[in-house]
């Protein structure tokens, strides 16, 4: 799924770019990273919350690095830390992170080292300043430093930096910046002071909080206000899931939130005990092999179901209990794979005192633009009688024997008693079911039939 992939290659950046990020032992983006690096890639203000070593420095150098126009010698991005020594390690990293890219000048602006080497350094050119507020101040007020055409403004370690006494240095420093900047503002904890920092400084910026440990399974509730379906399409344009297992109360619920996706142009499914059993497996065996992204199923689906690579599970409704939210969650994360679970929460509505155990990170995001998507494979259906015996190889066989179709295009078959199920590529299910019309398989003639999607 796009956007919680294992590495760095989902944010657009340059090849060059992705290359220095792995020489520096930075393969795969930690929560943090996955949750802000697009926001900050597309200029948004962030406010992100995020335990200490969970990898922000890097989640706001890839958005100052990859901004920067090197051409013009301009400070272009300031950093503002509480402390020197953190100063001296930010500074580090950015320049570990730019590295790739030559010429890149960085500057650092902290107490105890000399005001008028630092204004020589800043007159001789920069893209990026590094600084404890104190001594961004004393650069103003000296007029060594013009920073009105900075783009972004980070705030790292922002709690820390209020504790310090920092607050007014702040806002002195941000009045003397354009107000079309970037604000990005990482902070461990998020009190009212912080949250009135943010309003102060920074616009529409998206709150992201996010556990430090690499979990396997992580686990995030949504709220919604009225518009509970239009939260989940959120959610679904935002994660794109190729697997997503997303769980109703009521059958009733399943058919029409199923009918509804379809309808608005995703591709899902439904599982619930009124179907009759032969859609009950079809539907199953279509989403088990990508022909179906989504999965709109009650509880028959949360227990022992095991369908590999579901990325994303959902609690459309909230679970009857914590027994049932652990089945259901259960459906994804499942033996080394990474995953996701997402429960839908009414604003006014808290987890049961049975889940104070649970690490439930709130998620909040910020995708206005509703984006369905397809499916990438389509199903036909083979019709057989229990005496036609028939592998999986003689399907293969056949549908590649005329060179239309590679076996690429072909993904799983299912062979039950009546049907043999084979997942084509999307765009090339027509010329598929051609071929069978054409051709047999092991000298026998078989109807086949194209599966509505
Ligand atoms: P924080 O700002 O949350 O305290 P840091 O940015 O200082 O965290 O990162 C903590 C450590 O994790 C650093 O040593 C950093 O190099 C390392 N790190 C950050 N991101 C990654 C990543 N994607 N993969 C591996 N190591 C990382
Ligand atoms: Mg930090």
């Amino acid at each position: 799924m796009d956007n919680i992939d294992s590495n760095f290659n989902s944010f657009g950046l340059d090849k060059d770019f992705i290359d220095n990020l792995s020489s520096l032992g930075y393969i795969a983006p930690t929560p943090i990273q996955k949750a802000t690096i697009s926001h900050v890639l597309n200029g948004k203000d962030i406010i992100a919350k995020a335990k200490t070593g969970s990898g922000k420095t890097l989640a706001f150098a890839i958005g100052i690095v990859n901004s920067l126009n090197i051409s013009t010698l301009q400070p272009q991005a300031l950093v503002l830390v509480p402390t020197r020594e953190l100063g001296k390690q930010v500074l580090l990293d950015i320049k570990k992170v730019a590295k790739y890219r030559q010429n890149t000048k960085t500057t650092l602006l902290i107490g105890g080292e000399p005001l008028k080497a630092q204004a020589t350094a800043i007159s001789k050119g920069t893209h990026i300043i590094v600084a404890t507020p104190g001594r961004l101040l004393d650069h103003l007020q000296k007029q060594s430093l013009d920073i009105k055409k900075i783009k972004t403004l980070v705030l790292d370690e922002a709690d820390k930096m209020l504790d310090m006494g920092f607050l007014e240095d702040i806002q002195k420093i941000t009045r003397n910046m354009k107000n079309n900047r970037q604000t990005l503002l990482f902070s461990a904890t998020f009190s009212n002071t912080i949250l009135k920092l943010s309003q102060t400084i920074q616009k529409d910026a998206i709150s992201i909080e996010v556990d430090s440990v690499v979990d396997k399974l992580q686990e995030y509730y949504i709220n919604y206000h009225e518009d509970k379906y239009h939260t989940l399409v959120t959610l679904l344009s935002y994660y794109r899931p190729q697997k997503a297992v997303l769980f109703c109360t009521m059958k009733v619920t399943v058919d029409e939130i199923s009918d509804r996706l379809y309808s608005d142009g995703f591709s899902s499914i439904s599982l619930q005990g009124d179907l009759d059993q032969i859609s009950r497996d079809e539907n199953l065996i279509k989403f088990s092999s990508s022909c179906a992204n989504i999965l709109v199923a009650t509880d028959i689906a949360s227990r022992g179901l095991d369908i590999d690579g579901v990325d994303l599970v959902i609690n459309y409704d909230f679970p009857k209990d914590l027994a049932q939210y652990t089945h259901r969650i259960g459906r994804t994360g499942r033996i080394n794979k990474s995953g996701v679970a997402v429960t839908l929460l009414k604003q006014s509505q808290v987890f049961g005192e049975e889940f104070k155990d649970k690490e439930i990170q709130k998620l909040t995001i910020d995708i206005p633009k509703v984006k369905p998507y397809q499916a990438k494979m389509s199903m036909l259906a083979i019709k057989r009688y229990k005496k036609q015996k028939i592998r999986a190889g003689d399907i293969v066989g056949t549908l590649t024997k005329t060179k239309e179709l590679l076996s690429n295009d072909i993904g799983d078959i299912t062979i039950t008693s009546s049907y043999a199920y084979v997942a084509i590529l999307d765009s090339k299910i027509k010329i598929a079911h051609l071929i069978l019309q054409n051709n047999k398989i092991k000298g026998m003639k078989f109807k086949s039939y194209i599966l509505a999607d």
